[in-house]
């Protein structure tokens, strides 16, 4: 079953290796794409594991610098630890941060299920205060998220849209992609107008249409937002809009630890279910 997965992981992660990733930002590099790499592996067991997600992120950091590629890093805070403490993960990411101040590197952080959220912005919201050069995700299916951004903006936050990938209870989430969808238009808007970076992480293109019709009659510069979108995904579209004259960012994902993540691809695609059902009773 895992080798059968493991076809399914390889459309969206660049390898198992550092190594894999930089070649894939090289290869995007090279099409006029950045990169925002991504060292799998979440809600890790020990600390020592903690210290080994940080030591990962400086050798990865140190060679996005001797590589010359154009890529930022991307990290969660469960990765770090925050399922043992607060204070350890934030502490783990500080290091991280600092090392890619060092580099003129930016550090992205990505945003968990619902039992992390307040916890992940409190950490972001304190970091922020003392590094210039963070950004963090919103899920635009969580009912909070509209709050949350009124405060992101008002603490000068970078802030990547994503409509939002973790099963979520309906109290809390909207559940119709109606609904998850119109608040997605709903805060990139905020985000664009309040003139704080807003990367616009989505493959949906009426969004992406949308975005440009606004950006264009608001007239936002250029370098405040960007497009993101993961490894396998639209590789067309992410071509097209960097030939358009738009940044355009990949999410490189790589590392050992592939399957949560896979998964969550998996669920967004039902073709990929068929093929896994498919393929075991075969
Ligand atoms: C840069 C980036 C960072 C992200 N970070 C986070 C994060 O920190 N936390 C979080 O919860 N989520 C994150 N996500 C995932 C996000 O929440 C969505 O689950 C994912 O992007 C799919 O939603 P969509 O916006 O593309 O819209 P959808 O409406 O789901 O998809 C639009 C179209 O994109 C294509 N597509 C979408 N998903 C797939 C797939 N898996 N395989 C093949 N085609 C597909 C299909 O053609 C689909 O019709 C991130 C996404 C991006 C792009």
């Amino acid at each position: 079953m895992k080798g059968l997965l493991f076809i399914l992981a390889k459309r969206y992660i660049a390898g198992t290796e550092r190594s894999d990733a930089i070649g894939a930002a090289r290869q995007l590099n090279s099409l006029g794409i950045l990169a925002a790499i991504d060292h799998l592996g979440e809600n890790i067991k020990t600390k020592e594991e903690a210290k080994e997600t940080v030591t990962e992120y400086l050798y990865l950091l140190d060679e996005i610098k001797t590589s010359g590629v154009n890529a930022a890093v991307s990290l969660k805070l469960t990765h770090l630890g925050l399922d043992f403490s607060e204070a350890l993960s934030e502490e783990n990411a500080a290091v991280i941060i600092e090392r890619a101040i060092r580099y003129n590197n930016t550090v992205w952080f990505d945003m968990e299920s619902s039992a992390y959220t307040q916890r992940t912005l409190d950490i972001y919201i304190r970091l922020k205060r003392r590094y210039p050069n963070i950004g963090i995700a919103v899920q635009s299916y969580l009912k909070r998220s509209e709050a949350d951004v009124k405060l992101l903006i008002s603490k000068g936050a970078s802030v990547r849209l994503v409509k939002g990938a973790y099963k979520e209870p309906l109290e809390i989430a909207f559940k119709d992609k109606k609904d998850v969808d119109e608040s997605f238009e709903r805060l990139m808007k905020m985000m664009l107008a309040s003139g704080n970076m807003t990367a616009i992480a989505t493959h949906d293109e009426r969004l992406i249409n949308e975005a440009k019709r606004f950006i264009e009659e608001k007239k936002i510069p250029r370098g405040s937002f960007e497009f993101e979108m993961l490894l396998g995904i639209k590789r067309t579209l992410q071509k097209k809009l960097a030939e358009e004259g738009y940044q355009v960012r990949t999410y490189i994902p790589y590392g050992k630890d592939w399957l949560p993540y896979t998964i969550r691809r998996l669920r967004e695609r039902k073709e990929n279910i068929y093929f896994v059902v498919r393929n075991i009773f075969d």
